[in-house]
């Protein structure tokens, strides 16, 4: 298995060879609320209403203090606003109770596992969210796994589950260390650009001899034009 995540990461590079991920270091709530505002949307209306929380709010607090109906006015451009500003005030409750103030920094000094099993307590909060949270907001070296990552790694043959969680329980330990985000960056752009969930373009696929995807024949003998690229990651800018 490790020398097929290789093979792929050497071609994914080939084929995007700006790339150069770097895992961030950001505030990690704010990591964690901009993972789920991103849930079911996309990294730009999310990213606004993103920005809409910071600037109609002075602090987490007061998020945590105003009506579900303010906090919904100021996502109104991401979607699912019902679910997403009852989910986040009470999160940020959750969090209060617990530690007594909203902030994060504590778990900077935890290991990987010992934040999944403090994150995961909390309602709504995944494996996805968490580990974006150690990608994005502490600069580990982790394989956060989406819609994109889950289906392109399945078609690939890298992993056989039915859900994002299974494909990361499958996939983290067989990814080599220092290059787990590095690979997680290019399947995101890969599943973007090439292998789309809706017509992949499978006849211009560089991975296509390496594919397991039983119907990459039917979609490379079709014709599909490379799509505008979306390069735009909400969490690069939280
Ligand atoms: S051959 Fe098609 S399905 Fe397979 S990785 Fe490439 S684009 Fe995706």
């Amino acid at each position: 298995m490790i020398d097929k995540v290789n093979q792929v990461i050497s071609l994914l590079e080939e084929e995007f060879p700006n790339l150069k991920p770097k895992p961030g270091k950001k505030d990690p709530l704010d990591v964690l609320i901009a993972t789920m505002l991103s849930q079911n949307t996309t990294d730009k209306t999310s990213y606004r209403a993103f920005q809409n929380l910071k600037k109609d709010f002075k602090n987490w607090d007061d998020v945590m203090n105003s009506p579900i109906s303010k906090i919904r006015d100021a996502i109104r451009v991401c979607g699912l606003t019902n679910q997403k500003s009852k989910s986040i005030k009470n999160l940020l409750k959750q969090m209060k109770r617990k530690y007594g103030r909203l902030n994060l920094d504590f778990i900077k000094k935890m290991e990987d596992d010992k934040i999944y099993n403090e994150l995961l307590q909390y309602d709504g909060i995944g494996l996805k969210t968490i580990s974006c949270v150690l990608a994005f907001g502490l600069g580990r070296d982790v394989f956060p796994v989406d819609t994109h990552v889950h289906r392109v790694a399945n078609r690939l043959g890298l992993a056989d589950s039915k859900t994002p969680d299974k494909t990361f329980q499958q996939l983290k330990d067989e990814i080599p260390k220092g290059r787990k985000f590095l690979f997680h960056t290019l399947l995101i752009k890969f599943g973007r650009k090439i292998c789309r969930a809706k017509n992949p373009l499978c006849g211009k696929c560089r991975l296509y001899d390496l594919c397991e995807f039983e119907r990459k024949e039917f979609f490379a003998n079709s014709s599909n034009g490379i799509p505008k690229e979306n390069n735009f990651i909400i969490l690069e800018h939280v």
